[in-house]
């Protein structure tokens, strides 16, 4: 019998222990693993079904080569040759990866260095991007690097949990299993911020239903209320900040009075009141904020207006308090360590010339990138303009998963060479590939993930790989080294990439560097116990960061960022009189390429839907179960009609998983436009100007 392995789920950002077991019968028995710190033996639904995803259906098992199965040496020389074929042509910048939250921080590691270090460009962008790219932003601009300050064990200690766009019961379970415990222990309070009344709002002291957009308001009007209510911490604000008093003026012009802010985010007087008494009245308050924030023509501006209050109190770092952005995959954090993000460089760094610099000299690179590159949706629209020729896809899926999805899929059937490497073989997107190659999946492929709260943990293989599968880190590796760099990939295993990861990490690092909040030197790869960052050599790992100030600025300060309301980018209208959100339901995961494999996992909602009003309902005349066409400026899809009245009045909700194999339709990014944050490049996936009418047959 096979000893059980230890390994994390591949699902979302809390990042759950799993032990895996032989069960005796040929299969696998999957059961949390209750030494590991993020959930201590509990897992969700999706997570307990990990064992019924490990068949071999739909698989992609060897390489392809114009649709025919073809050898790797073949598979291999064909991406490295066209791509050095359009390099030659057209320049480094017309080449691109779009990778995903799904890699190892090795995988992406390796392809960081590749597009950025060899090929010089640095047109890789992830599909984190869609998911916390605007906390990305708004963590750098206030505390000068990338980096959550607190930890799950804040949730349980804290007197009050304000939950901002964040249906924490659904899409990150666990870590609400440990809220629910907190409360029932603890008595901790509960707010929710979320225009819908969402599972999550089953646990709240009180839910406020506000305008959507209306976040950057909320949060100006508490902290000019905690200015009145004298409920600043001064010391922290004078040693360990900069930029308060702007901020403070600039909030208090938006927020003039709390009838002004209970007005503009759609509230009464009294839940206002409300939510500012608890926020001043409990010191062991936790923001956690999630993808009702971040996608948004806002995002970054809501994520500074939610940390300019924990600021100002200086509520961060300490047990209990603090900011805390919980991230949409299992992977999100691990990529952004690496560089994953166009506009980053590895270990923390940015493009300035001296982080330009340092890493091409620690990677000995020939041609490293001097200026960031597109981002997830300008990428796609280069694809389209002609810009970009080449195109490498890994582990994931953007012809369903990225706004405005038709034109991404005409993007994609015009990019002249189209590489997918993927675990399975029939998806949306690999339909459009010129070359297949297929990747080791989760249980099969070793290396390190990194949770929303800094922890790294070990993904364990417990099956062969199938088929000719082989892991990411390898194929990448083998198409650098055809290109001509096979020194500097000579990679034999995770764990030598992983010691180049944490190498960079201290390389020339002198402790006072922005980069050093990144450290890894104190993490053995062989015996990782989860472990947060910081870790330099005899830490152990850092549970909370900033307490003291210390912030990765270049003088140790936080910045207040001084933000100003604004409605989203597009308004309702009359042609499309609904506002259309879209989001995760609770049993499913992404464009259901595993989860939807379950199932059992469908038997919480088997088909895709829109939800609506009962009022907007009546106006419209139709009842729940009826079809009707959801049409935007996009594009159009049928669906079947919920109605509830957790869905506010002129406010639609529909799934974002389905997708053609599942649905017929093309998915409901179809519908979603291509609006993004200016300063993040994140989507506005929660806001789009839709239409609703009865479907009638043809
Ligand atoms: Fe996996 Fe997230 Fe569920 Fe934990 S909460 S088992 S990481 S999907």
């Amino acid at each position: 019998m096979t000893a059980a392995v230890r390994t994390t789920c591949p699902y979302c950002g809390v990042g759950c222990g799993v032990v895996a077991s032989s069960d005796g019968a040929g299969g696998w028995a999957i059961s949390g693993d209750k030494e590991h710190p993020a959930n201590a033996g509990r897992l969700c639904s999706k997570g307990s079904a990990l064992g019924e995803t490990l068949g071999l259906d739909g698989r992609l098992l060897h390489p392809v080569v114009d649709g025919r199965q073809a050898s790797w040496d073949e598979a291999l020389a064909t991406v490295a040759d066209r791509f050095s074929d359009v390099i030659a042509e057209h320049g480094a910048q017309a080449v691109a990866f779009y990778v995903s939250g799904q890699l190892l921080t090795e995988d992406y590691y390796v392809a960081n260095k590749l597009m950025k270090g060899f090929i010089g460009s640095a047109n890789i962008d992830t599909n984190s991007r869609l998911c916390m790219a605007s906390s990305v932003a708004g963590h750098r601009r206030a505390f000068g690097g990338d980096v959550v300050p607190g930890n799950y064990e804040d949730l349980e200690l804290a007197d009050l949990v304000v939950l901002v766009g964040s249906n924490l019961a659904w899409c990150h379970p666990v870590l609400y299993q440990r809220l629910i415990r907190a409360k029932s222990e603890r008595g901790t309070r509960i707010v929710v911020i979320d225009p819908r009344r969402t599972a999550t709002c089953d646990a709240a002291d009180l839910h406020l239903a506000i305008r959507p957009g209306s976040d950057v308001l909320l949060f100006n009007g508490l902290l000019a209320h905690l200015g009145r209510a004298g409920a600043m911490d001064q010391d922290f604000i004078a040693t360990c900040t900069n930029g308060f008093a702007e901020a403070f003026l600039s909030a208090g012009d938006d927020a003039c009075d709390m009838d002004a802010v209970a007005l503009g985010c759609g509230l009464t007087l009294g839940e206002i009141q409300e939510f500012y008494n608890l926020f001043t009245g409990n010191s062991k308050t936790v923001t956690v904020y999630s993808q009702g924030v971040n996608q948004s023509s806002r995002g970054t501006d809501k994520v500074n207006a939610i940390v300019n209050c924990h600021l100002a109190t200086g509520r961060i770092g300490k047990s209990g308090m603090g900011p805390f952005s919980v991230t949409g995959q299992p992977n999100a954090m691990g990529g952004r360590e690496v560089g994953g993000l166009a506009n980053q460089l590895a270990a923390h760094m940015g493009f300035t010339p001296d982080d330009i610099d340092r890493v091409g000299r620690f990677w000995q690179a020939p041609r490293m990138a001097q200026r960031e590159g597109l981002k997830a949706v300008d990428l796609f629209q280069a694809i389209e303009a002609g810009k970009i020729k080449a195109l490498w896809v890994m582990a994931t899926n953007p012809a369903v998963s990225l706004p405005d999805a038709d034109r991404v899929n005409r993007a994609l059937a015009s990019c002249p060479f189209v590489v997918v490497s993927d675990c399975v073989g029939d998806t949306d997107t690999t339909a459009y590939a010129d070359v297949l190659l297929p990747a080791a999946g989760w249980g099969e492929k070793d290396g390190t993930v990194t949770n929303s709260e800094r922890r790294i943990s070990r993904q364990r293989g417990f099956l062969p790989n199938p088929g000719e599968a082989k892991p990411d880190w390898w194929i990448i590796s083998q198409v650098a080294a055809r290109m001509g760099w096979s020194d500097a990939f000579a990679y034999q295993s995770p764990a030598d990439i992983f010691a180049e990861h944490a190498a960079l990490s201290a390389f020339e690092n002198d402790g006072s560097r922005a980069f050093d909040i990144g450290a890894l030197t104190g993490v053995d790869y062989d015996t990782l116990p989860p472990t947060q960052w910081p870790a330099r050599k005899s830490s152990g790992g850092t549970a909370r960061l900033f307490a003291e100030g210390g912030f990765p600025t270049p003088d140790a300060r936080a910045r207040f960022v001084t933000v100003q309301a604004a409605t989203p980018a597009m308004s309702a209208s009359a042609e499309y009189p609904f506002i259309l959100n879209t989001g995760r339901i609770r049993d499913q995961w992404h464009t259901m390429t595993r989860t939807g494999l379950v199932p059992r996992l469908s038997s919480h909602i088997a088909e895709p839907f829109v939800a609506l009003n009962p009022a907007d309902a009546a106006t419209l005349n139709l009842t729940d179960d009826d079809l009707a066409v959801l049409r935007s400026a996009q594009g159009d899809a049928t669906l079947r009609i919920r109605v509830t009245r957790d869905q506010p009045q002129g406010q639609l909700f529909a799934p974002m998983h389905w997708n053609r194999h599942f649905s017929g339709n093309g998915g409901i990014n179809a519908l979603t436009a291509p609006v993004t944050d200016a300063i993040s490049g994140q989507p506005e996936l929660k806001h789009t100007p839709a239409s609703l009418t009865p479907f009638k047959p043809a």
